[in-house]
This record gives C-alpha cells, structure tokens and sequence, in this order.
C-alpha cells in the first residue's frame, strides 16, 4: 500500500496525513496502431505519476495522485471503433468538480498530468485559475518532459517507437509482437501552414494514419522505454518538489 495512491490508500491514513500536492492523470480510450492497447494512454499516465510521487514522497514532499481519469478528447477519431470522446466542455466540467473539492479542502496545489495529445487543459486551468485564485494549477504532457530525440531514432506522435517503448517496459504482456504493428505512417496536409507547423486543424484520424499510429514503432525495445521512462519521472519528481517549495502567493524569482 503506497501513502501517496489514494485509490490505495484509507481513511484511517489520510484523516490526518497532511497533503500539499494533489496529482491527477488524465488519460484517454483509443486504438493505439495495431499492437498497442486501448488503455495505453491510462496506463502511462498511473505509472509515471506514480513514480514520479514516489519520488517525490520520498524527498519528504506531500503528494497524492488522484485516481487516472480515463476518457480523452477523442474529437478527431470519431470513426475508430470505441474510441471514446468526452469533450473539451465536460472536461472543464470534471475538472472543476476536482479542483473545487481540493480548493475547499485546503489542497491549493494540483498538477494535471496529462497523457493524451488531444487533451488541453491550459483554457481550462486559465478559466478556473480565476474562479480559485488561491489554487496553483499546472499542467504537464508527461511525454514532453524528456527529450525524446536522446533516447529514440524515429520518434512520432502516436504509438510510436516512443511509446511502444514505454509500453514494453511497463506492461509487455499487453503489446502485440512488433510484426503485427503497422508502419504508423502519418499522411501530411496539403496546407503548407499545417505542415510547416504553424497553422493548425485537427487531424482526421482514419485519413491521417492506416493503423491509428503515427510514427514507425519497429525500433521499439524495453530499454529505451526505461531509460525514457526514468528520465521523466525524474523531471516530474524535480517539478512536484520544486512546486511544493513555492509559496502560492510568491511564484517568480525577483533575483
Ligand atoms: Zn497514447
């Protein structure tokens, strides 16, 4: 039983078990190429906070990661079999309900952990940073947090080598042989502002890739996914720890 787990953890514990730091992964249900699970998302996002409050916890930081909520923004694959969509707008919606409890309870730290490249919770945490100004609210793509052109030869976006890696690292028994994945092919747009980055439209998932993947899994190994994962975890651990040093009311360096 880990202290800082809630679904773990029990009321005869937390009654009186100070927590500064809240942490919620935000995951998502899709198909991820052919290899990967639907929960790939879910799982990344429990595992790395995990270790990361691990961490952490460790360092003497208070943290607590939230049960992983499981559903994304889906919007662009409404066409794949059981990709499951909740809308920015109920987003907002759960994510209030979350930070109201924590604001109520004097829990004014909370890191959105988020592992799904259509979930955006910036809007969402500008909106609710003025409905509960003494909440600080960050978020973090857990996946940006190390530089994956280090650790990978052809990283994509989307069941990539990247995050087929992780997968084999974390739960093996959930990934197909690599022979069955497809080439996670990307098509680009015939905007030359969308492929060159700095315009933006959301991607049609089913003309976009043949298999769901972005980005060519076949390099994928374990090792990479370790050394990758450890690598985050340790920035997210260095984030959570700085972040509880912080005065709310103090944010910036005046050095
Ligand atoms: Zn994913």
């Amino acid at each position: 039983m880990r202290p800082y787990i809630l679904a773990e953890t029990n009321w005869k514990a937390i009654k009186d078990q100070q927590v500064d730091i809240a942490i919620l992964p935000w995951g998502a249900t899709e198909a991820h190429n052919y290899h990967l699970p639907y929960g790939t998302d879910n799982m990344e996002a429990e595992a790395v906070a995990a270790e990361a409050a691990r961490m952490a916890w460790e360092a003497g930081t208070r943290v607590m990661v939230l049960p992983v909520i499981p559903f994304g923004v889906n919007t662009g694959q409404a066409d794949i079999t059981l990709d499951i969509n909740l809308n920015p707008s109920t987003q907002l919606a759960i994510l209030g309900d979350i930070v109201e409890v924590l604001n109520r309870q004097g829990i004014h730290k909370l890191l959105v952990l988020n592992s799904h490249g259509g979930n955006d919770f910036k809007p969402m945490l500008r909106q609710l940073g003025l409905r509960y100004p003494d909440m600080f609210l960050l978020t973090t793509n857990w996946f940006l947090a190390a530089d994956r052109r280090q650790f990978f030869d052809s990283p994509g976006d989307h069941a990539d080598e990247m995050e087929t890696s992780i997968m084999l690292h974390l739960r093996s028994d959930l990934v197909l042989p690599l022979s069955e994945a497809g080439a996670g092919r990307e098509y680009k747009s015939r905007l030359t502002g969308i492929r060159e980055g700095w315009a933006w439209s959301e991607r049609l998932w089913s003309q976009v890739s043949d298999d769901t993947g972005i980005g060519d899994p076949a390099a994928a190994t374990a090792e990479k996914g370790k050394a990758f994962f450890e690598a985050t975890t340790q920035k997210i651990a260095n984030l959570l720890t700085e972040l509880a040093g912080v005065d709310n009311k103090n944010r910036y360096r005046r050095e």
